[in-house]
């Protein structure tokens, strides 16, 4: 063999049998082959298990789908290049010309997009309410035969609860299927209710580090059956070396979930505690309007602390430019604690009724608590507050 042919087929290390890897490798390829052609056409047939081509399957990426479904309680997964890939796609593989789909104002920006602009270009209806308005729910379910019903929480930014137990009741009863954007909860909660499917957004909780990108959609198998192929078909795949630093970053998951509650728990009691604070959103606090279900239905409350300023827009831009900890920028549940102003929630193609059913206010800030020492966040956000105040 001629060199310019030897780099091209390299030699093979295999481990020897009874030898593993401790760290799962990464299966940077996009091909794989059979022995055989009879080996080939038996896996198209699918008579044999295998890998033929990564934007269907690959190794790394399937590890981290059977880990999250475990996660999430579920029997399987699909994992995709992001979070909002896993959420159109999700509305894409399960909805149809004609279909009706109930949302929520309280819902992620890009997700109202999809379902209002993108869904409603394919002849595709949908109804928005408020996420505590069941009795409306209810009665949309009786008024048209509806498909989906789509929701989050808590939500985003003001941490409003869902009430899920009522809501899959109320959508099963009515022959619609349930989809929770679960990312605000994390992997280890919700499982225990009758929701159809759940998507998250992997850049967030499950990396942890905010280097990497996506997502996943997580289900029964009889219903991920049947959205693999549009899925495999619109290509929004996971990169085999993504999928390895999510799964990487789940190692240390509910550590990080854990202390970053912690701290979150204490910011929200001082919030709550200082004169210049209208109103501190957060499932944990006592005076969260909706506290009761959220402890119900939750493990942990989340890292997510919304709060509103009494002096309105131009004290929160002085709260966010005084703190020297939180970065200005979006995202959510990493390592480092993170800061957004109402400019950065983008509810602005709202109409002026359901910017108000949002809860967003001019003076409203969105924190996510990361992993530095709790005792230092507390201090950067005191000094904040007192900035925002002068
Ligand atoms: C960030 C986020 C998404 C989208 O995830 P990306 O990975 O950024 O595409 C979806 N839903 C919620 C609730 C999010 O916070």
């Amino acid at each position: 063999m001629k060199k310019p042919t030897r780099v091209n087929h390299p030699p093979t290390v295999e481990l020897p049998a009874g030898n593993h890897a401790v760290a799962a490798p990464i299966y940077q390829t996009v091909k794989f082959e059979f022995d055989t052609v009879a080996d080939t056409e038996a896996f198209l047939r699918g008579e044999r298990p295998g890998f033929l081509y990564t934007r269907a399957s690959n190794p790394t990426t399937r590890q981290l789908e059977q880990l999250l479904a475990e996660l999430q309680g579920r029997d399987d997964c699909l994992v995709t290049a992001s979070g909002v890939g896993a959420i159109a796609q999700t509305l894409l593989a399960l909805t149809r010309q004609g279909d009706h789909v109930v949302c929520f104002v309280e819902t992620y920006n890009p997700t109202r997009y999809l379902i209002r602009r993108l869904l409603g270009r394919f002849g595709v209806t949908h109804t928005m309410l408020g996420i505590e308005d069941l009795a409306g729910v209810e009665r949309e379910l009786a008024a048209r035969p509806t498909r989906l019903v789509f929701f989050e929480s808590p939500t985003n930014p003001i941490t409003r609860i869902a009430d899920v137990a009522a809501l899959t009741q109320l959508a099963r009863t009515a022959g619609a299927l349930t989809v929770m954007d679960n990312t605000f909860a994390g992997f280890h909660q919700h499982g225990e209710y009758d929701v159809d499917v759940f998507v998250h957004s992997l850049t967030k909780y499950a990396s942890g580090a905010g280097d990497v990108m996506g997502g996943a959609a997580i289900a029964r198998s009889e219903l991920i059956r049947g959205m693999r192929t549009d899925f495999s078909a619109l290509g929004g795949v996971l990169d085999p070396h993504a999928a390895y630093l999510i799964l990487r970053g789940l190692k240390t998951y509910f550590v990080r979930y854990q202390a970053q509650c912690a701290s979150a728990a204490q910011i929200a009691q001082l919030l709550a505690a200082h004169p210049a604070v209208a109103r501190v959103h957060y499932p944990g606090l006592a005076t969260h309007p909706q506290h009761a279900l959220a402890a119900r239905q939750m493990r942990d409350f989340g890292s997510i602390v919304s709060f509103d300023l009494k002096d309105g827009e131009a004290a929160g831009r002085r709260f966010a430019d005084a703190l020297e900890l939180f970065a200005l920028a979006a995202s959510l549940g990493s390592t480092e604690s993170l800061v957004v102003t109402p400019a950065m929630m983008g509810g602005h193609e709202l109409d002026a009724a359901r910017q108000r059913m949002s809860g967003i206010s001019a003076g409203t800030i969105r924190l996510s608590i990361g992993l530095e020492d709790p005792e230092d966040l507390l201090a950067d956000v005191a000094r904040a507050l007192e900035a925002a105040h002068s």
